[in-house]
């Protein structure tokens, strides 16, 4: 299948069709497109059955207009400099969209992680931080990693102990990575962040009750049918939520192959068949597809490519029957297919914007490392106590007493996972308002990841033009 232009062409190719609709100077806006610095190193690694590998490994850091820099680590096969590249950039972009104060970063190992022991992978990973650490490319204030394809809680718990076991110095050392285990100083609701996160700005897009007439949809969620591609992080939690919300899932494709139900499919249950069987494939009352990618052209309304970059090209691009794609994973559309979509009148909703609710959640768990302290902790029963108070004063005023339920409901002070998904919901909430105003205001031709990339490069620009650097 052709991909057309790589993913780094790909970025800097949606970069400049928004810098072309800004007014900033030249060079400022070479300084943003440009990739601030990368360092790539190799390593052995000693297998358990005693032979040798050499390990390849990136960190690119994007911008460093705002430090920590910060973004996910990649394990896959595939990962290299110009991957890595394209992904800080995508970051940079990003953090700036939705008002996280850092810079773009990304970093990959070249393997495929179903290939190593849980011991090996423990291995590769201490090492990779103790070459980040000597490299100054990881600290709470330098370069904060976070999960990405390929890796969870386990790998940042090895990266978080191996920093603060050479750094032990460092008071802050547990805000050097994000994503960590709730119990070694991560954040309640930062797993299923960005997959929740696409839910909100899912619906929010189907909420815009002018877009959806310009779709042929009618407004709001419920009872739009989802296609779902990749049951990892994103993909299962994005599906999760959105079924929750009133979506139904008709089709799921994983690297095995595919599964189609027009009626719905249980997501539950398909994971756990998953789990059990070894394979999607077989599920009671779905259809199987064993081309998984042509799961993708499933009659459906809203498209989630949550697994892999460049799934939708121009040889599927004309094919495709969703009228809204949801883009959970990064560049999962190339330049070309994105061209085709727009004309086809398709609402893309960029991944730039879309995928932000991870960095958003780290950012919310690297605040809580520095302050040291669990969010709700100082108020929370400060805030349940006034809440009675008011509720009896209204109690007494008006002679009516609420039932236990209602009350306990009224009066909960927030956790830590009420306000991180309050604030989390806030932030796509916001960042899609700004992102389609930007889009209103420069026009019906403007594509929606336009007006994201011209939203981040102004919040950029202004970072340089504040310190004088640039006219
Ligand atoms: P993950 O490793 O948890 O899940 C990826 C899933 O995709 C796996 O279930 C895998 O089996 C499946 N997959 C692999 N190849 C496939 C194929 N050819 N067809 C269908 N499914 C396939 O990874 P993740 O963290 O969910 O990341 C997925 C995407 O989302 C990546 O592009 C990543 O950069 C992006 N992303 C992740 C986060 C995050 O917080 N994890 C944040 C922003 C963006």
């Amino acid at each position: 299948m052709s991909q057309g232009a790589s993913f780094l062409a790909q970025v800097e190719a949606s970069f400049d069709r928004a810098a072309a609709l800004t007014k900033h100077h030249p060079t400022l806006l070479g300084q943003i497109r440009q990739c601030n610095t990368v360092v790539q190193f190799s390593f052995p690694l000693r297998r358990d059955d005693g032979t040798l590998e050499t390990i390849h490994a990136w960190r690119a850091e994007h911008s460093q207009h705002k430090l920590p820099t910060k973004g996910g680590i990649r394990y896959d096969v595939n990962v290299d400099a110009e991957e890595t590249m394209a992904l800080a950039a995508l970051m940079t972009y990003k953090c700036a969209v939705v008002d996280v104060p850092f810079g773009g970063a990304k970093g990959g190992i070249a393997i495929s992680r179903h290939k190593y022991s849980e011991g090996e992978l423990e291995r590769i990973t201490r090492r990779y931080t103790f070459e980040l650490v000597r490299k100054n490319y990881i600290g709470p204030g330098i370069d904060v990693p976070a999960p990405d394809f390929g890796t969870g809680p386990k790998e940042m718990a090895w990266i978080a102990d191996t920093y603060a076991q050479i750094r032990s110095d460092d008071l802050n050392a547990l805000g050097c990575v994000t994503g960590k285990p709730v119990q070694l100083g991560g954040i309640r609701g930062r797993t299923e962040a960005t997959g929740r996160g696409v839910y909100f700005g899912v619906r929010e897009a189907c909420d815009v009750v002018e877009d959806m007439k310009a779709l042929g949809l009618t407004p709001g969620l419920a009872g739009k049918r989802v296609v779902v591609q990749g049951l990892g992080n994103v993909g299962y939690h994005a599906a999760k939520f959105l079924e929750e919300g009133g979506a139904i899932i008709v089709g799921i494709a994983e690297r095995e192959g595919a599964l189609h139900n027009p009626k719905g499919l249980d997501l539950e249950k398909v994971v756990a068949h998953r789990k059990e069987k070894g394979t999607c494939l077989g599920f009671p009352g779905a259809t199987d597809i064993t081309q998984s990618l042509s799961a993708l052209e499933l009659d459906c309304d809203i498209l989630v490519p949550a697994a892999l970059e460049r799934q939708l090209t121009a040889e599927n691009a004309p094919k495709i029957k969703a009228k809204i794609i949801a883009e959970g994973a990064n560049g999962p559309t190339t330049s070309e297919a994105d061209a085709i979509l727009q004309q086809r009148g398709v609402l893309v909703l960029p991944d730039l914007y879309l995928n932000a609710g991870g960095v958003t959640v780290s950012y919310f768990e690297w605040l809580k490392n520095l302050s040291h302290v669990r969010f709700g902790r100082m108020e929370k029963r400060f805030d349940e106590g006034f809440a009675r108070g008011l509720l009896g004063g209204v109690e007494r005023l008006t002679g009516k007493a609420l039932g236990m339920k209602e009350k306990a409901e009224l009066t909960h002070g927030a956790d830590e996972i009420d306000l991180v998904n309050s604030g989390l919901e806030e932030t796509m909430i916001g960042a899609y308002q700004g992102v389609r105003d930007t889009k209103v205001a420069l026009g019906a031709s403007v594509d929606l990841r336009t007006a994201a990339m011209v939203t981040a490069i102004d919040k950029v620009a202004v970072i340089y033009r504040e310190m004088g650097i640039f006219p």
